[in-house]
C-alpha cells in the first residue's frame, strides 16, 4: 500500500456505505517511524495529522515535524502535563488520568480534547473503560471544565471481521447514544470495516509505510 492506495481504500469504503469522504480523517500513525520516513510517506501527501502512541517519542518529532499531532497510545500520568501539545487525546482510560489532565487545562488556560477509550473486547491486557463503566465516566469526564470530549475509540481484539465488524458497530453505537461525534477505530487491517461501520478517525501505521 502507502498513503494514496490508503486514501482510495478509504473513498471505497465511504462509497460502499453511503457515507462521504470528508466525513473520515486520516490518522498517520507515525510510532517507530523516523521523521525522514515520515516526511516521504506520509507529509510529502499532504498535512496529515500525525499519531504516536509514545509520549516522549512524540516530544522528540514534534521539534522536527510540524504537524497536528494526536496521542493514540495509553499516557501515564506522570506524562499528563504534556497533554496540551496534542490536538487530541485518543486514550483517555481511567478517571484518575481525566482528572490528571483537567488539572493541566486549568494550569494551562485550555480544554484538552479527548476521547475516551472503551475496551469492548474485554482483553485484561488492553486499556480503556468497560461498556459497563462508560456512562458514568462519561458524565463525571463532561463534568470537568477543562476537558472537551469529542468521542469515543477502541482497539478490537486481534480477529478476523466477524470479530472485529461488531466490535466497531457497537463503538458507533454507544457514540450515538451520548451524542458523541468522534468514533476513532480501525487500523492497517482493518480500516475499511471500521470505516463501514461509522468511524470518523482511522488511526493507521503500517499500510503507509510499505512499499
Ligand atoms: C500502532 C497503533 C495503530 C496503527 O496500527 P497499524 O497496525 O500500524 O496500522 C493504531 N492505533 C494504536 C493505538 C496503535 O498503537
Amino acid at each position: 500500500m502507502g498513503l494514496p492506495q490508503v486514501l482510495e481504500a478509504m473513498e471505497a469504503a465511504c462509497r460502499r456505505a453511503g457515507r462521504r469522504p470528508e466525513e473520515v480523517r486520516l490518522v498517520a500513525v507515525t510510532k517507530e517511524r523516523s521523521v525522514e520516513e515520515i516526511q516521504e510517506k506520509v507529509l510529502r501527501h499532504g498535512a496529515f495529522p500525525l499519531g504516536e502512541s509514545r509520549v516522549q517519542e512524540a516530544l522528540r518529532k514534534m521539534e522536527l515535524l510540524q504537524a497536528e499531532w494526536h496521542l493514540v497510545g495509553p499516557l501515564q500520568r506522570n506524562k499528563a502535563k504534556f497533554a496540551p501539545r496534542f490536538a487530541l487525546v485518543h486514550s483517555l482510560d481511567s478517571l484518575r488520568l481525566a482528572e490528571a489532565l483537567d488539572r493541566v487545562g486549568e494550569k494551562v488556560g485550555v480544554r484538552l480534547r479527548v476521547l475516551l477509550e472503551v475496551n469492548l473486547g474485554r482483553e485484561p491486557q488492553k486499556h480503556g473503560f468497560l461498556e459497563e463503566e462508560l456512562p458514568e465516566a462519561l458524565a463525571r469526564v463532561r463534568e470537568m471544565p477543562h476537558l472537551e470530549v469529542l468521542g469515543l475509540m477502541t482497539v478490537p481484539p486481534m480477529g478476523p471481521e466477524a470479530v472485529v465488524r461488531p466490535i466497531f458497530r457497537r463503538l458507533s453505537e454507544l457514540a450515538d447514544r451520548f451524542g458523541l461525534p468522534e468514533r476513532s477505530m480501525g487500523m492497517s487491517e482493518d480500516f475499511p470495516i471500521a470505516i463501514e461501520e461509522g468511524a470518523t478517525l482511522v488511526r493507521v501505521g503500517r499500510a503507509l509505510f510499505v512499499d
